[in-house]
């Protein structure tokens, strides 16, 4: 019986606390600033370095670019698989041109692990999303690749 008691002491002190609990996805967390989600791409900025695919300890970036009429290198494909990405942010530490960045996107959820595959384009896509220049909708991020 004193145990009951005990129990709904504790009970009723929750009552008046605070929620820390959010309606999501209709309500979305507040992200610290350093909140490390996928990333965003900019393949205009990239200089074909390898540097980020060298550094990943999962190696789950494979990029590929040319030399063109410029001289100068231009990214061709890039790729990361999210599905072993463990979101470190080596990468983008080691990325001279801030090509690749971290975002606060992290809706991936999928029922098809091939979707979890982004290339340059979807990379792209998310920096225009995350920037405001395309219009954010979190349910097409599972889907695309
Ligand atoms: S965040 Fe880490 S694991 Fe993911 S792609 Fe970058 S270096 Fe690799
Ligand atoms: S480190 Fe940056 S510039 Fe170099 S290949 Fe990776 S994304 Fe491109």
């Amino acid at each position: 019986m004193f145990g009951f008691l005990k129990g709904l002491k504790v009970t009723f002190a929750q009552l008046t606390h605070k929620k820390v609990t959010l309606m999501y996805p209709d309500e979305m967390p507040d992200f610290g600033e350093r909140f490390r989600g996928v990333h965003k791409f900019s393949p205009e900025k990239c200089i074909v370095c390898n540097q980020c695919a060298r550094v990943c300890p999962t190696s789950c970036i494979s990029l590929s670019g040319s030399r063109g009429g410029d001289k100068k290198l231009h990214i061709d494909t890039y790729d990361i698989n999210f599905e072993i990405c463990i979101l470190c942010d080596l990468c983008t530490e080691v990325c001279p041109t801030e090509a690749i960045q971290m975002t606060d996107t992290f809706e991936l959820a999928t029922y098809n692990r091939v979707d979890l595959y982004k290339n340059m384009f979807w990379l792209d896509d998310n920096r225009k999303k995350t920037e405001g220049i395309l219009e954010h909708d979190a349910s097409s991020f599972g889907g695309e690749k």
